[in-house]
C-alpha cells in the first residue's frame, strides 16, 4: 500500500471533518443566528449561542476538526469574542483550497500562499480601522457602549442589550488600569426578572453563615473595619468562606488572621458601607467602596438556570470587548463590512500576481465572503442578492457596507454602530488562516495504540481514533 495514494485523500477527509464542525456552529453567526440546545451524557442541558461554548460540549475526537476546536477555544479566551466567526473562516478556507489539494497542488505552496494573504489582510484592517480619542472620555463610553451592544445582538439577551451594555461599561470602568477581568465578579440568583439584575460597586456575596439572634443586629454599617478571620464560626460550606476571604483581602485590604487574639488596626481591611441585603430568596452581603483594589460584582437575576448561564457567558464576551475595545479603541465596522472589504482587496491584488499564487489568494478572498454569507443565511434573506449589492457598493468605495440584519438590505455599518475592536478580526483571521495552513501541512495521522480509544479494527487509520478524550 502506498502512503503517496492516500496522501490527497486523507487530506480531503481531514478538510471534511472540519466542514462537519463547521455545520456545528454555522447557524448561530450574527444577531438572527439560532441558539443551540445541548444535552451532555448525563443529560445536563446548555443552551449556547457561543461557538466556542458549543464546540467544547460536542466532544470532537477528530484530531483536525479537533484544531478548529482549539482556535475557538484560544480565541475565547485571547479576545473573548469572534468564536464562532474564526470557526467558520478556518473551514472555509480549507473547502475553497480542497480543489486545488486534490489537483495535487503542493501544500506548501497554498501555505505560503495563505500566510502572505493573512498579512496583506491583517496590514489592510490597521490601515482602515478607525481610532477614538481615548482624551474624549464621553465619547469614549459611548464607543464602549455600542461595543458591548454589539457583542450582545446575536445573544439571547439581545431584548435587553440596551439595560446589559450600559452595566457592563459601568462594571469595566470600574477597574483599575489594568483591568483585572476577575475583579468583576458575576453572581447568579434566580428569580426575578432580567432587569431587575444590577451593578454593586464591591464586593459581594452570598451571606454564609448565621448566628442566633443576627435578625437583631444592624442590616448596615458606615465605614467599618473588617476583620478576616479563617476561624470556624460554623461548620459548613468552608469553601464559600476561603472565597470570600481572598476577594475581600484583594479589595478591602487587612490581612487574613487564625486567632482573635490580636486584632491590631493594621490587620483589619475597611470599606466605606457595610450591608446585609435581601436578594430574591438568598442574604447577601455587599461591601462597598472597598479602597484597596477597584472591584464590582454584577448580580444577575432572571428565570432558568441556563438561561442565566447563558447571560453570564454573554455579559463575559461583552465585558471582553469592552476591555479590548479600551486598549485598543480601534474598530472596524461588522456585519461583514470589514470582510467585503478585506475581500476586496485581496481579490484586486491578486490580478497583479502571476500564476497560481493568483487562484490561490483569489480563494482566500473568496472564502471570507463566508461571514456575510452566514449572516443573510440565519436571517433567511437571498444572500446571492446581497452579496452581490455589497461587492458593486465596495468596488464603488463603500468601504463599511455590510448587511442590514433588519431590513434584508445592505447598510452603512460603520454610521449604524455595528462597531467591533479590530483586534477581535485580527485574531480570528490570523488564528483561522494559520488553522487551515496546519491542516494543510499533516499528511499522515499516526495512531498510537497504547492510547487508544476502541475503535473498529482497522478503522482507527486518519479517523482521529487515535487520541484518548481530553476533558
Ligand atoms: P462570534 O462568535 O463570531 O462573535 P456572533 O454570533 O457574535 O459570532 O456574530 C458575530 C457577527 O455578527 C459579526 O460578524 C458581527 O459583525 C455580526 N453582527 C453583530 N451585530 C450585527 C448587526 N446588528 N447587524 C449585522 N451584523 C451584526
Ligand atoms: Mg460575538
Amino acid at each position: 500500500m502506498l502512503i503517496s495514494q492516500f496522501f490527497p485523500s486523507l487530506l480531503s477527509l481531514n478538510i471534511n471533518a472540519c466542514q462537519v464542525i463547521a455545520e456545528a456552529v454555522r447557524t448561530t453567526l450574527g444577531p438572527r443566528g439560532m441558539d443551540k440546545l445541548m444535552v451532555d451524557g448525563r443529560g445536563k442541558a446548555t443552551i449556547s449561542n457561543d461557538g466556542a461554548t458549543i464546540l467544547k460540549l460536542l466532544d470532537v475526537v477528530h484530531p483536525a476538526a479537533k484544531t478548529l476546536v482549539d482556535i475557538a477555544r484560544s480565541q475565547d479566551a485571547e479576545v473573548g469574542d469572534g468564536t464562532t466567526s474564526v470557526t467558520l473562516l478556518a473551514a472555509e478556507f480549507l473547502k475553497q483550497l480542497k480543489p486545488y489539494v486534490e489537483e495535487g497542488l503542493h501544500p506548501q505552496t497554498i501555505i505560503r500562499a495563505f500566510r502572505s494573504a493573512t498579512h496583506l489582510a491583517v496590514k489592510k484592517i490597521r490601515e482602515i480601522s478607525v481610532t477614538v480619542k481615548k482624551d474624549d472620555k464621553k465619547e469614549q463610553r459611548e464607543l464602549l457602549v455600542k461595543c458591548a451592544a454589539t457583542a450582545m445582538n446575536s445573544k439571547l439577551i439581545a431584548g435587553q442589550k440596551e439595560f446589559f451594555s450600559e452595566m457592563v461599561v459601568e462594571a469595566v470602568m470600574m477597574l483599575d488600569e489594568l483591568l483585572p477581568l476577575k475583579m468583576i465578579g458575576i453572581k447568579k440568583v434566580q428569580g426575578g426578572a432580567l432587569e431587575e439584575s444590577h451593578l454593586v460597586a464591591g464586593v459581594a456575596f452570598k451571606k454564609t453563615f448565621s448566628y442566633a439572634g443576627f435578625e437583631m443586629q444592624p442590616k448596615r454599617y458606615d465605614q467599618p473595619k473588617i476583620a478576616l478571620l479563617n476561624v470556624e464560626l460554623e461548620l459548613k460550606a468552608e469553601k464559600d468562606n476561603a472565597e470570600v476571604r481572598v476577594k475581600s483581602v484583594e479589595a478591602c485590604g487587612g490581612s487574613i488572621q487564625t486567632s482573635v487574639g490580636s486584632m491590631t488596626d493594621d490587620v483589619l481591611g475597611r470599606c466605606e458601607i457595610f450591608e446585609e441585603v435581601q436578594v430574591g430568596g438568598e442574604r447577601y452581603n455587599f461591601f462597598k467602596g472597598c479602597p484597596r483594589s477597584h472591584t464590582c460584582t454584577i448580580i444577575l437575576r432572571g428565570g432558568a438556570e441556563q438561561f442565566m448561564e447563558e447571560t453570564e457567558r454573554s455579559l463575559h464576551d461583552a465585558i471582553m470587548i469592552v476591555r479590548r475595545a479600551i486598549k485598543n479603541d480601534s474598530i472596524v465596522a461588522g456585519g461583514g463590512a470589514i470582510e467585503m472589504e478585506l475581500s476586496k482587496y485581496l481579490r484586486d491584488y491578486s490580478r497583479t500576481i502571476p500564476g497560481k499564487q493568483q487562484l490561490l489568494i483569489g480563494a482566500y478572498a473568496k472564502a471570507l465572503e463566508i461571514i456575510p454569507r452566514q449572516l443573510c443565511d440565519n436571517a433567511g434573506f437571498d444572500a446571492t442578492n446581497i452579496l452581490n449589492k455589497l461587492r458593486a457598493k465596495h468596488a464603488q468605495g463603500g468601504m463599511w457596507y455590510g448587511v442590514d440584519v433588519n431590513n434584508e438590505d445592505i447598510a452603512d455599518n460603520y454610521l449604524a454602530c455595528v462597531w467591533e475592536p479590530s483586534i477581535v478580526r485580527i485574531n480570528a483571521l490570523t488564528a483561522a488562516s494559520e488553522a487551515a495552513c496546519l491542516i494543510l501541512s499533516v499528511d499522515e495521522t499516526i495512531k498510537n495504540p497504547r492510547s487508544s480509544v476502541e475503535g473498529p479494527p482497522g478503522g482507527g487509520r486518519g479517523r482521529g481514533r487515535g487520541r484518548p478524550h481530553a476533558h
